[in-house]
């Protein structure tokens, strides 16, 4: 019977893990040397929620509803999606019904924590406070007896101390490889499925300092080193984590949700729709204040945004906004509008930017929930998009959350070794292509219409 473990590394590129940390990575890459290796293609948009429930069902964004970290609600704002919100099931509910024992651990979106057949741990959006993080409520004991509170993510990563978050990061994620051998070792699940946020952490709060071609890299900096010490130390974990099976022959694919890149400004598309007469205030706020908090005047408009890695653009419409006022037959020229401003917008030194204008429709079979009208990509994402008013101009340098030095990217990786999946495939591959893979290696039937291959039947 197989028996298969997924490591998902948040956000990790193929520029580093298949590049620049490669020699920092011994044990990972002979791994792929021995197996197959590539680029993952995330999902459009490449974010953590979205690109994750897209492996674990097989059904793009569109289909799940799914098109960021928050949604829209009923009204003009936004609330976080959770594992409630995903209307397919997952890998590993394949899998049980067909018999076998799973464990999905830290995979987001698992908040609520999933009732499986086997044992689960709740993502990075478990709130601190939760009386239910992991599943049963036995093993749940077990993991406070040994392991203490739940630590779903290396917390306060954003905060100004970066000696903390770089301790709270290596040592968060040993935490969180002690419990998958736990799990490995004494629950014996044939899929195991492990998400570790630790990567993505580590970009978001260190990019600049130890990525070479970051604008803001210093080569005389104190973290110059914090990245191949830190990519180091998890090809250390995975390998302590695979010599711990033993003599098993045991399938392996290590996973990124999307990749990293140089986040290079922030761009304040609120402000732009509100100076090209898209989106009215009632009054001008004294300094900046978040979107959902300035005082919108919807009588007047017809327009607007929402900050994240992507900017996500809503028309005001009749009938379905509410208090819209845009009439259906005059939204495709205002899509077509709004399309070439963003196209045209330059760079702060007026320079052209590589941005991408995605029309949902043209992207989704389907699109479920609400969807943007417009899914910018700013400068192809080198540029991260910022929802608050009153910030006095469209380019700024920092993120209005405070200092970000990454932005994600479209390309993830994947590698696949272990007596059941392919050697010496070396393509490109998509993040739909994981689901029908797992399927295939365990022998359930996959849906009859995915977009995702298998890797195996290839
Ligand atoms: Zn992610």
């Amino acid at each position: 019977m197989p028996r298969l473990l997924v490591i998902g590394l948040d956000c990790a590129p193929p520029s580093l893990v298949f590049d620049r940390f490669a020699e920092a990575m011994p044990f990972v890459s002979k791994l792929r040397s021995e197996g197959s290796f590539g680029v993952l293609r995330s999902t459009a948009p490449p974010i953590t929620m979205p690109a994750w429930a897209s492996m674990a069902t097989g059904r793009d964004p569109g289909e799940l509803g799914i098109y960021g970290f928050r949604n829209r609600d009923e009204g003009y704002g936004l609330r976080i999606a959770t594992a409630k919100d995903l209307p397919y099931k997952r890998v590993w509910d394949h899998l049980g019904e067909a018999g076998f024992k799973v464990a999905p651990l830290f995979v987001p979106p698992t908040y609520p924590v999933p009732a499986v057949r086997g044992v689960s741990i709740g993502c990075f959006l478990t709130p601190e406070d939760s009386p239910k993080f992991a599943f049963p409520p036995r093993f749940q004991r077990e993991l406070e007896e040994r392991f203490g509170p739940h630590r779903p993510d290396v917390m306060n990563f954003r905060a100004d101390d970066p000696d903390a978050v770089r301790d709270e990061l290596f040592s968060s994620t040993k935490e969180r490889f002690e419990i998958l051998r736990y799990v490995l070792e004494t629950h014996r699940p044939d899929l195991t499925f492990f998400v570790e946020m630790g990567t993505d952490r580590l970009h978001h709060a260190f990019f600049h300092n130890f990525f070479e071609d970051h604008p803001r890299f210093d080569p005389e900096g104190a973290y110059r080193e914090i990245g191949r010490e830190y990519y180091a130390f998890i090809d250390r974990e995975i390998e302590t984590t695979v010599m711990g099976l033993g003599d098993e022959k045991v399938d392996l694919l290590i996973v990124s949700d999307h990749g990293a890149r140089p986040m290079l400004s922030g761009i304040a598309v609120n402000e732009l729709l509100r100076e090209r007469g898209y989106l009215h205030l009632k009054r001008t706020p004294e300094g900046p204040v978040a979107f959902a908090d300035a005082e919108i005047d919807w009588s007047r408009t017809r327009a607007f945004s929402e900050g994240g890695y992507y900017a996500r653009v809503f028309l005001n419409i009749k009938g379905r906004e509410p208090e819209g006022i845009v009439h259906d037959r005059d939204v495709p020229p205002l899509l077509d509008e709004l399309e070439r401003l963003f196209l045209a917008l330059p760079d702060e030194n007026g320079a052209p930017m590589k941005t991408i204008v995605h029309r949902p429709e043209a992207v989704y079979r389907r699109t479920r929930g609400r969807a943007p009208d417009l899914m910018v990509y700013l400068d192809n994402l080198n540029r991260r998009s910022l929802g608050k008013l009153g910030l006095g101009g469209i380019h700024h340098a920092n993120d209005d959350r405070g200092p970000d030095a990454c932005n994600h990217d479209w390309d993830g990786i994947y590698i696949a070794n272990g007596p059941n999946l392919p050697k010496g495939m070396r393509e490109r591959r998509s993040i739909l292509d994981i689901f029908p893979t797992i399927l295939e290696l365990f022998a359930v039937e996959p849906p009859s219409d995915l977009i995702g291959k298998s890797f195996i039947s290839e």
